[in-house]
């Protein structure tokens, strides 16, 4: 192959349009499995949540989840889709280690939702991402690879499976093909995702945990010359963060364009999305729906929901996320720009449950908008997954109003508390940080710091107050930047004024 300068994300942009989909898969936080009573709590010990029907034992029967089949209609309904009057479950064909079965129950072409949209919002701009279908399947269960380095199957020793996962409720949600989206795409897949979540986690179904793996996301993404016909996709599985989202698919924009623009072939395949170089590796080629023989699982009755207990579920839904935002950003008298920044950031319920819990709307924003955001991007994580809790912002910022600290000294307390060393009033105790206002302290400093100062100290007493910030300064120096600024300068005014 000769060699070629490498596109960029800008360079692919200006050759190619890119087109991408998402399919999501969303665990259902239902108390029991989709087709048993086994409980579904997350964290048990293995296979310690089965029973002959989750681990297909012979002439185990399943029987389908209520709960669940309510779930998700109310998804559907709340990504305005219809919902099916009569639909069946199918066997998904295929071989897994961790399905024991070797079929999965899914739905093929009888899903329970079909033909919604979600609305979202891009650099200010609303974008109508259509929804193909929501249907509802089970989840495998969980292949761990012992013996490497990565966890991953390369340079295991063993594998070992865990069935408690295997059954759970999943509902899986398909867009249709996103289009016309250009250098935005990227951008496109994380508002989706984030809107999905939001709405899914609105109607109480899931906690809708990507890095617990609760809600899982597979990225499509194909190019194509402008008016040409559609490339072929690839298929990026288990992106596990909103970060991911949109870097998936930069990152494939990116790869693609350069097999392309070198004259190759994208090849129709998964691949692995890396978090640490941001890059996807090839999986494998990818099977077509006629290599998983489908056909309707013969142990299941058909669904038939009364139309009458879906228009019941519609009228119940609640408040829709955009709505709510847009109530919290009056609440908050935000400007649009201010409340997208919060949007972005992903800190909207953050900010909420900080106010919630008995702080300012801007004493909330300026923390996670701020050292939190901050801090998250340096070590690259998302704003909710940093070790501090709405209630304990809202506590350090309490501090603050209260002249306990001052915003260095709350930012130090900030730093003890994402080491684990408990709430803010107990890291300031146990630290020693308290902002020392009481006079009798802080005089011997003042009278230490006019003293180190002569010059400064004439000039103040000759009426050139604001050399009184050499000697802030100082005592700031010696009490380790506990004092309270202001008392300080009052102290120097009245031995100097
Ligand atoms: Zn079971």
């Amino acid at each position: 192959m000769t060699t070629l300068a490498m596109l960029t994300y800008d360079d692919a942009l200006e050759r190619f349009e890119p087109v991408i989909g998402l399919e999501t898969h969303v665990e259902l936080g239902t108390a029991t499995k989709m087709f048993c009573g086994c409980p579904t709590e997350f964290g048990a010990e293995p296979n310690t949540q089965v029973c002959p029907v989750c681990l297909a034992l012979p002439g185990a029967l399943p029987v389908a989840n209520k709960a669940a089949i309510e779930a998700t209609i109310r998804i559907g309904l709340a990504l305005n889709c219809s919902i099916a009057t009569w639909c069946r479950f199918a066997r998904k064909n295929y071989f897994y280690p961790d399905m024991p079965k070797n079929f999965q129950i899914s739905q093929y072409d009888e899903p329970l939702c079909v033909d919604g949209w979600l609305d979202v919002e891009v650099d200010g701009e609303t974008v109508r991402v259509e929804i193909e279908r929501v249907h509802l399947e089970e989840d495998t269960g969980k292949t761990l690879h012992v013996g490497g380095a990565t966890g991953r199957i390369h340079g295991a020793t063993e594998s070992l499976v865990d069935y408690n996962r295997a059954g759970i409720p999943l509902v899986e949600i398909v867009t249709k093909p996103v289009v016309g989206t250009g250098g935005k795409a990227p951008l496109v897949a994380k508002a989706y995702v984030t809107e999905l979540r939001d709405v899914i986690r609105s109607l109480g179904v899931s906690d809708v945990r990507m890095e617990q793996g609760s809600m899982r996301c597979d990225v499509n993404t194909s190019l194509s010359k402008p008016g040409a016909e559609w490339g072929t996709r690839t298929e990026t599985k288990n992106v596990n963060s909103l970060r991911s989202v949109e870097r998936a698919v930069r990152s494939e924009i990116i790869r693609q364009a350069n097999v392309l623009e070198a004259g190759g072939k994208i090849t129709q395949e998964t691949r692995h999305f890396h978090e640490d170089t941001g890059e996807t590796t090839s999986g494998r080629s990818k099977e077509t729906a006629t290599d998983y023989r489908y056909f309707p699982e013969p142990d299941l009755v058909p669904l038939a929901p009364d139309p009458a207990w879906v228009a019941e579920l519609k009228a119940a839904l609640p408040e829709p996320p955009r709505v709510h935002r847009k109530r919290l950003q009056d609440a908050w008298g935000l400007a649009d720009a201010e409340m997208q920044a919060i949007v972005n950031a992903g800190a909207v319920e953050l900010i909420e449950a900080t106010v919630a819990a008995g702080t300012s709307a801007d004493g909330a924003r300026k923390w996670w908008l701020g050292e939190l955001a901050r801090r998250a991007n340096e070590a690259g994580v998302e704003l909710g997954a940093m070790n501090v809790t709405p209630a304990q912002v809202a506590q350090l910022q309490q501090l603050v109003d209260e002249g306990k600290l001052n915003d260095k000294l709350a930012r130090t307390v900030l730093e003890g508390v994402l080491a684990g060393e408990g709430d803010p009033a107990a890291v300031m105790a146990a630290r020693g940080l308290e902002v020392v206002s009481d006079t009798g302290a802080l005089e011997k400093a003042v009278d230490e710091a006019i003293a180190a100062n002569p010059a400064i100290a004439d000039k103040i007493r000759s009426g050139k107050v604001e050399a009184a910030g050499v000697l802030i300064g100082a005592v700031m120096k010696t009490t380790r930047g506990q004092a309270d600024a202001k008392t300080v300068r009052e102290l120097i005014i009245a031995r100097l004024g």
